[in-house]
């Protein structure tokens, strides 16, 4: 972790905010998606880095799911549906409800006769959860109109294309909370929008899991390494205090 030992120094110096994913960053993958939950160690972490730098969790998660998890945590903004799930409805929204509500009629029939698949409605998108092999998906995804198909952890997400993306999201919070370094920390496809930014601020991008195809210029070699990271930024953050 040595790298990004020295990047995390760098970027407590400058006013951090600190932006996580949930699902395969601050919680394991399970394999029952509603079973997710961030360990007692990683909870207890957070809760004292919420308590020192601005916090901020984008996901793809509806919002109300993921605030739930989130286990009163005082994290300073909590973006649901990969970016696009915001306190206030975005004006595209409405649009966007429609289009999802007219692919679950067109998936629900061409879906529903396998045991190993579920659709989950999350108002703004879809996430389609497999088990095992689905060959015929991708042909009955390119007959969804103005859909962006990204794929996850045993499950592939059906968002509609003119929503704001996790990068999108990132660059509002960054306009929001006008941070002087950014640290994003993700695991999956919808996170590389955000590992792909070129941002006005230092962005320190960590993949969980390293992949070859990844934008990120750190990774964490697996999910159960966020507590080093979090221990990291604890540490870090006791140093700043000392030398401010
Ligand atoms: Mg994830």
């Amino acid at each position: 972790m040595k790298p990004l030992a020295q990047a995390v120094d760098l970027l407590l110096r400058n006013d951090p905010l600190l932006v996580f994913d949930f699902d395969g960053t601050l919680a394991p993958i399970v394999r029952n998606p509603d079973a997710a939950a961030m360990r007692p160690s990683t909870k207890a972490l957070l809760g004292e880095l919420t308590a020192i730098w601005p916090c901020a969790v984008v996901s793809g998660r509806a919002s109300s799911d993921l605030i739930c998890r989130l286990g009163g945590l005082r994290f300073r903004a909590v973006v649901g549906n990969h970016g696009a799930e915001w306190g206030r409805s975005l004006p595209v929204a409405a649009a966007a409800r429609r289009d999802v509500q007219k692919w679950l009629a067109l998936l629900v029939p061409a879906l529903g006769e396998y045991a190993h698949v579920r659709i989950e409605d999350k108002g703004l998108s879809l996430t389609i959860h497999h088990r095992g092999a689905l060959p015929e998906l991708p042909r009955i995804l390119s007959g969804l109109a103005r859909a962006r198909i990204v794929g996850g952890k045993n499950s592939v997400n059906v968002i509609p294309a003119r929503l704001p993306d996790k990068g999108d999201a990132v660059l509002r919070l960054g306009r929001q909370f006008r941070p002087g370094a950014i640290l994003y920390v993700g695991d999956d496809e919808s996170d590389e929008d955000v590992f792909r930014l070129e941002t006005t601020v230092e962005l320190v991008s960590v993949r969980v899991g390293a992949s070859p195809f990844s934008r990120a210029r750190y990774s964490l070699p697996a999910q159960a390494d966020i507590d080093e990271l979090l221990c990291l930024l604890l540490e870090g953050a006791a140093h700043a205090r000392l030398s401010a």
